[in-house]
């Protein structure tokens, strides 16, 4: 059967702890499939702030999230039992939250959610490296990196959580991967608890930190 993937665990993490209507934060949405599950969790009440550097990973993001949601919906709905009414019923349950889908560095996130969000994030998603079937050299970079995760330690609100995956297997993935493994590690225990997910028979397996804010 084997144990969750690194991806798999960090959305149950965060589904766990996060409700519709909630403020999700995806800080690198690529090909928007973290954005696509962050979305659904919050629903029509939420707010999903998305970030990437790369304009064609918006692109992704935004065909995903306009195009899958719906059609996501239909195939629960056809799922689901019971009469016709229902169903309809059913299909109104997964439309997008508040979108804003922002082509900027993810270190600069604070300036572009609202004051009266900060602080009160629900959940933060990193996922590290680069953009799949894109150009392999535009890589997340450890300092912008360091800075961004201060900045959403800052933004979550008590009992929110931050999940990075980390990937030191790839090119320019080592020191990114040690410089935040370290920083999760040296964080006052009195800001958040830290755990790590990882398989430790393989070195360049890709793994997971999550931080739940205290
Ligand atoms: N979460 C994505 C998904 O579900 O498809 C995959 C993310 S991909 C592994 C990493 C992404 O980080 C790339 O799209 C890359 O452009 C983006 N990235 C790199 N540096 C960034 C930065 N400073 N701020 C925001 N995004 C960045």
């Amino acid at each position: 059967m084997g144990f969750l993937s690194v991806l798999s665990m960090a959305h149950k993490l965060i589904k766990e702890r996060v409700q519709p209507g909630d403020t999700v934060v995806d800080a690198t949405c690529g090909n928007g499939v973290d954005a696509q599950f962050l979305a659904e969790l919050v629903g029509s009440r939420g707010t999903l702030y998305a970030f990437d550097i790369q304009e064609q990973a918006l692109t992704r993001t935004a065909e995903r999230l306009n195009a899958s949601l719906p059609v996501q919906a239909v195939e629960h709905a056809s799922q689901a039992e019971g009469p016709a009414p229902s169903r309809a019923n059913s299909m109104k349950e997964y439309p997008l939250p508040k979108l804003h889908l922002v082509l900027d560095s993810h270190e600069v996130m604070a300036n572009h959610i609202a004051v009266n969000s900060q602080g009160q994030i629900a959940a933060i998603m990193f996922n590290l490296g680069y953009l799949p079937g894109a150009d392999p050299s535009i890589i997340t970079l450890t300092e912008p990196t360091l800075i961004a995760l201060q900045s959403a330690i800052m933004l979550l609100r008590k009992g929110g959580i931050l999940t990075i995956v980390l990937y030191p297997g790839h090119s320019g993935g080592d020191a990114e991967t040690i410089a935040v493994e370290q920083w999760a590690a040296n964080l006052p225990q009195q800001i958040g608890q830290a755990v790590v997910y990882k398989r430790i028979q393989r070195s360049d397996a890709p793994f997971l930190v999550a931080i739940e804010k205290l």
